[in-house]
């Protein structure tokens, strides 16, 4: 298109001359810097109408349907599914908060998951994830090592966080971190060396930096910082930690806490009903402290929750209900062949009681049903048969001959 000459913007009056671009349209020119403007209102205009992540508050899911969507894959666990949902809501409407003048800031709050191993913590982390609208990264307490040891730095909890947001810095600043085995840097209680603790402490202290907010110089591909990497700034402010751990033994700190407490308030009557095998229901912060997380770090993780044992009954839900469970799978797997799987009831019934002998849990289920199907999911893709149906019988012989020893790794 020939330039033409004495062209003036039509926003601004100001002629060709004068600035340093002029955009020509059908009827008209801008320049550049009212383009500049007009684009910074419409951003503004983005940001008010909806939050600045493209999602408005009437497009959330509510607590409700964060639990509904969590039943479908977990089993039980109500308690921990309550918090996790209220918690993951009030995160999304703290990045929607606008500044008001009334000064109320919504802060986060970070949360603690207590419950033995296998009992569905990082499944509930996992399923969360799904539904997210947020980047979400997962990582093992048990590989951070404080600044200076083997191990990684803590720094690259948000390393993965970057990853997951594809290295978009705003979009991980509003993540969520899930971070297992929390209870591996506890403070070691009887060992009470005044040389450093290179496991537990510096770990909780370095961890402190990222859950309180902060500036934080990210190594943007993890491992240990090297004095020539870029690092990228993140500010945790925003970021939404979730942290997971066994805490094994805990349940002694908790009967110690409650016989002290218990005795002066509570008739012995009452403290009879206290279940003894189920402790956690009864944990409170100052438990974790008995166990030998820092009081900043439990400060800073201010929602407490547990999962509880998983009982017999929950053990023979979890094989067959949730919407991707173990036997749905091996049916799935079976059907791609185009056999169809089926299994009598009492096998079932004896893939639990396997589970509930050999102290696997959770866990142990999906090796009890790969020992009983080994055999078949080797010979059938490649026989003629279009079905088979697993009975009791069937699953006993295969079971009896298969070597147990592995089991107990699982
Ligand atoms: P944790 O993190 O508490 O050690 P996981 O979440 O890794 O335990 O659970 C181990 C496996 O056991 C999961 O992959 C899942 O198949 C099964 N599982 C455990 N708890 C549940 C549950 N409540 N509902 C459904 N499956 C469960």
């Amino acid at each position: 298109m020939p330039k033409v000459t004495g062209d003036r913007c039509v926003f601004c009056g100001k002629s060709e001359e004068e600035v340093n671009m002029l955009i020509n349209g059908l009827s008209g020119s801008i320049c550049d810097e009212c383009a500049q403007q007009a684009y910074e209102m419409v951003k503004e205009y983005k940001i008010r109408s909806k939050s600045d992540f493209g999602l408005s508050l009437k497009d959330l899911p509510k607590p409700e349907d964060i639990k509904n969507f969590l039943d479908q894959y977990v089993i039980g666990q109500d308690e921990a599914k309550r918090f996790l949902s209220v918690s993951v809501y009030n995160h999304y409407k703290r990045l929607m908060q606008k500044t008001t003048k009334d000064d109320v800031e919504i802060e986060k709050s970070n949360i603690i998951m207590v419950g033995a191993t296998g009992t569905g913590k990082t499944l509930l982390a996992r399923t969360i994830a799904k539904m997210l609208h947020v980047p979400f990264a997962m990582v093992d307490a048990t590989v951070l090592t404080q600044a200076g040891y083997v191990g990684e730095d803590i720094e690259s909890i948000l390393s993965r966080l970057l990853q997951a947001a594809d290295y978009d810095v705003a979009s991980a600043q509003r993540g969520i971190v899930f971070i297992d085995e929390i209870d591996k840097i506890a403070r070691k209680m009887d060992n009470p060396s005044i040389t450093r603790d290179v496991s537990g402490e510096g770990v909780q202290q370095g961890l402190l930096k990222l859950l309180e907010g902060s500036l934080v110089n990210v190594p943007p591909y993890g491992g240990r910082k090297h004095p020539e990497q870029k690092m990228i700034v993140v500010d945790t402010k925003n970021i939404l930690f979730i942290c997971g751990g066994a805490f094994d033994g805990i349940e002694k700190k908790i009967a110690q806490r409650l016989n002290t407490h218990v005795v002066g308030y509570v008739s012995s009557k009452e403290s009879a009903h206290i279940d003894r095998n189920d402790f956690l229901k009864y944990i409170t912060p100052t438990d974790l402290k008995s166990y030998g997380l820092i009081p900043e770090i439990i400060g800073r993780l201010p929602i407490l929750t547990y999962l509880n044992p998983l009982d017999r009954s929950a053990l023979r839900r979890i094989l067959t209900e949730p919407k991707n469970s173990i036997v749905k799978q091996y049916i799935k797997l079976f059907e791609m062949d185009g056999i169809k799987l089926s299994f009598e009831e009492d096998v079932f019934e004896f893939i639990v009681d396997k589970a509930l002998e050999f102290k696997l849990g959770a866990r142990g289920l999906r090796s009890i049903v790969e020992i009983i199907m080994i055999d078949a999911m080797y010979t059938m893709p490649s026989s003629n048969k279009k079905e088979l149906n697993i009975t009791l019988a069937y699953a006993k012989e295969k079971f009896a001959r298969a070597d147990t020893n592995r089991l107990k790794v699982a």
